[in-house]
């Protein structure tokens, strides 16, 4: 199985925290120098059992600021 990469954009993310609500181990948003809070990626290589939350975290963030890859 091939290993999961996720990155937020800061640029983009604009603290909707959707991320956070769908995948609680991978997202967190924190104090950023934004307005408001934005969303730190604490596992960067998520293990399988977190692929399907990170990807519908992906898929439902508003702002389309996570990019999933995979190698
Ligand atoms: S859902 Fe998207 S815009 Fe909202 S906090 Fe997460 S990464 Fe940022």
């Amino acid at each position: 199985m091939s290993k999961l990469y996720v990155k937020v954009d800061l640029d983009l993310c604009q603290g909707h925290g959707v991320c956070q609500a769908e995948a609680a181990d991978v997202f967190q948003l924190q104090e950023t120098d934004a307005p408001y809070p934005q969303s730190i990626v604490l596992i960067e290589n998520p293990d399988e059992a977190h692929r399907e939350q990170v990807l519908r975290a992906a898929r439902f963030c508003p702002n389309s600021a996570i990019t999933v890859s995979e190698e």
